[in-house]
């Protein structure tokens, strides 16, 4: 009885400090759905990739890289900004597994990713850019890190460990930079610690948003020299 009691109030407690609301549209989640309605899940961002290409548009991938894969197309100013903003910045890894979840399950749907898994018979593994450790102790969390566990959720695969693959340069903010200016910025920033780790694995790494690629790019160049497998690169949004 009395523990009932105290249980409801507990709940009540919690209800009102963390009311269970979509942070993208502010609507009530029902209890399946963590931090994102399945509305807004599923309808309300633009998928990207539908014509099935191997990487957005206007990029071109580098040697090595098999496959560039993004969940939505990122919308400038709009709710998905805010979403991974929040995602970012406002210590919501709950929002970060849910994301990648959805990845997940939209990397699993890609034909590009499907042939892969039928032409080689290889282990994936995820790779979440790794934040520079005075960077992970300023925010408190790797953004990264939290979507790959709901990548690995859904596609029942494992990620590196936190230690495999290491940022050693604590690069700056590059917003505003030109495309020379990023790749310069991010020249020898990662090491892969662990070769094990990776090798004759199919290497997935995870990030947020994909941009111009400096980031991912560089990271692929450092994990090339290891023997993996082969390389790809999935992010919730897309530039
Ligand atoms: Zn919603």
């Amino acid at each position: 009885m009395m523990k009932n009691y105290v249980q409801s109030i507990k709940e009540g407690l919690l209800e009102v400090l963390f009311p269970s609301i979509c942070i993208v549209c502010g609507l009530k989640l029902s209890a399946h759905e963590h931090f994102v309605c399945s509305h807004c899940m599923t309808d309300k961002f633009e998928e990207a990739n539908l014509d099935h290409q191997r990487s957005s548009s206007d990029t071109l991938l580098p040697e090595g890289v098999y496959l560039q894969h993004a969940l939505w197309n990122f919308d400038k100013g709009g709710e998905l900004q805010d979403l991974l903003h929040s995602l970012k910045y406002n210590r919501l890894p709950g929002v970060g597994v849910d994301l990648g979840r959805q990845l997940g399950k939209s990397l699993k749907a890609n034909q590009w990713f499907k042939d892969l898994l039928l032409n080689k018979d290889a282990e994936v593994v995820l790779i979440p850019v790794p934040l520079h450790w005075r960077k992970r102790r300023k925010r408190g969390y790797n953004q990264a890190y939290y979507i790959a566990k709901g990548v690995a959720e859904v596609m029942k695969v494992s990620m590196v460990g936190k230690s495999d693959v290491l940022r050693k340069k604590n690069t700056k903010t590059q917003t505003g930079f030109t495309l020379q200016k990023r790749k310069k910025n991010m020249e020898e920033a990662f090491s892969v610690a662990n070769a094990e780790a990776v090798k004759h694995k199919i290497c997935v790494i995870i990030d947020d948003v994909f941009t111009t690629g400096a980031t991912t790019f560089e990271l692929a160049s450092t994990i090339r020299k290891e023997e993996r497998e082969e390389i790809l690169i999935a992010t919730v949004a897309q530039a």
